[in-house]
C-alpha cells in the first residue's frame, strides 16, 4: 500500500489549471432509480452488509465510479468503492478520526480523478501501484468492513477544496517529522501542498530506516544514470554539495562530480523517501531514510497520531492541506 501513495501521487499531473467542474455545494439528493446490472458489485455489497434503508440514499451511493478492476471497467458506487479503498489502504488499529481524514481524502482524489479520467474509461483503477489499492468489502469480516463502511458514511459526500475546487488530496505513510512541498517533489507548486510538521509518527514502521549497498553497486547504479560521473581515489571527493528541500527531502546531491535531484537518487536506490543522509565506506554506502513515500499531504501516521491526541478529522485536514474547506460536494 505504501509504494500506492508514492506512485499514485507522483504521477499526478500538476495542470493545476485545468478546470473541474464539482463544487462545493448542497448534497445531491438521494438516488431513487431502480439498479442497473452496472450496479451489481455495489448491491452485493450492500446486500452483505445489510445497510439499514436510511443509509441507503446518500451521495456516497448516488455516484457510480467507473473503475479499471482486472482489466474491466465497472461502475461501482463511490460507497463500495470507499470502503474497499480503505480496507486497502489503512491498518485495522487506526483511530475512527484517522480513518475519516482518509475517507475524505480518497474521495476527493475519487472525484477529481473522475472529471480528468486517469485512464481512458475509467476514473481511477484498483492497482495500488497506479491509484489506490482497493480490497473486495465482501471479502473481509464483517467488523473490518463495518469499521470502514462508517467512515465512509460519517464522511458522505464530504471532500477537500481550495478556492472552490478539488484539491489532489496527495498522501502517504510516513513523514519522518515533516512534510514535503510538493514543488520539491514535482516540481509544480501548490498552495495548500506545502511542507508542515508532522509530529508523533516515531511509532510507525518506516519512520526511520537503513540501506546499505556496495561501492561497486553505488557507482553502477550512478554510471547506469550518468556514464559521465567520475569516482577519484579519494572516498571523501566523491560526494559534493548537498542542498534540501523545506521539508528536509535532498533536493540535489553532487555525486561523482554530477548533480543528482532526490527524487532520482531516491529511484535509483529504492530508497523510502527523499529525506535521507548517506555515509560512504570503503566497502558500502549506507543511506539512512526518514519516512516512507513522496511526503507530500496527508502523513497517514501524522493523522494516527492528531486523532490519537483527540483531533477530528477536518483538523487533520486542514492541517496537512494548508487553506482548504471541507464541504459537501455538489451534484
Ligand atoms: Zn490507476
Amino acid at each position: 500500500m505504501k509504494n500506492a501513495f508514492l506512485s499514485a501521487a507522483a504521477s499526478v499531473a500538476f495542470s493545476a489549471l485545468l478546470a473541474l467542474t464539482l463544487r462545493p455545494g448542497p448534497v445531491r439528493a438521494a438516488q431513487t432509480a431502480a439498479p442497473s446490472p452496472e450496479q451489481t458489485i455495489a448491491a452485493s455489497a450492500a446486500a452483505a452488509t445489510e445497510i439499514p434503508l436510511s443509509h441507503a440514499q446518500t451521495y456516497d451511493r448516488s455516484v457510480l465510479l467507473p473503475v479499471l478492476r482486472e482489466g474491466e471497467t465497472v461502475r461501482m458506487d463511490l460507497h463500495t468503492y470507499l470502503t474497499g479503498v480503505l480496507l486497502a489502504e489503512l491498518p485495522p488499529d487506526f483511530s475512527d478520526e484517522a480513518r475519516k481524514a482518509q475517507a475524505v481524502a480518497c474521495r476527493t482524489y475519487a472525484l477529481r480523478s473522475d472529471a480528468r479520467r486517469r485512464h481512458e474509461e475509467a476514473a481511477v483503477c484498483t492497482d495500488s501501484a497506479c491509484c489506490m489499492g482497493w480490497t473486495d468489502p465482501a471479502a473481509v469480516s464483517a467488523e473490518r468492513r463495518a469499521q470502514a463502511e462508517a467512515a465512509v458514511d460519517a464522511t458522505d459526500g464530504l471532500a477537500i477544496f481550495y478556492e472552490g475546487r478539488l484539491i489532489d488530496a496527495t498522501f502517504f505513510s510516513c513523514s519522518g517529522g515533516m512534510t514535503e512541498d510538493a514543488a520539491a517533489v514535482w516540481g509544480g507548486d501548490l498552495p495548500y501542498l506545502r511542507s508542515v510538521p508532522s509530529p508523533g509518527e516515531e511509532g510507525a514502521a518506516h519512520f526511520s530506516d537503513e540501506k546499505q549497498v556496495s561501492l561497486a553497486e553505488f557507482q553502477s547504479v550512478l554510471r547506469s544514470a550518468d556514464p559521465a560521473v567520475s569516482f577519484p581515489e579519494q572516498l571523501g571527493a566523491w560526494v559534493g554539495t548537498v542542498t534540501r528541500t523545506a521539508g528536509g527531502g535532498v533536493d540535489v546531491m553532487v555525486l561523482g562530480g554530477r548533480p543528482f535531484r532526490g527524487t532520482e537518487l531516491r529511484k535509483l536506490f529504492g530508497l523510502r523517501s527523499t529525506a535521507f543522509t548517506m555515509t560512504l565506506t570503503d566497502e558500502t554506502a549506507s543511506f539512512t531514510t526518514s519516512g516512507y513515500g513522496h511526503r507530500v499531504g496527508l502523513s497517514q501516521y501524522g493523522a494516527e497520531a492528531m486523532a490519537r491526541e483527540g483531533k477530528s478529522f477536518r483538523e487533520i485536514l486542514t492541517w496537512y492541506y494548508r487553506g482548504v474547506t471541507v464541504e459537501a460536494v455538489s451534484g
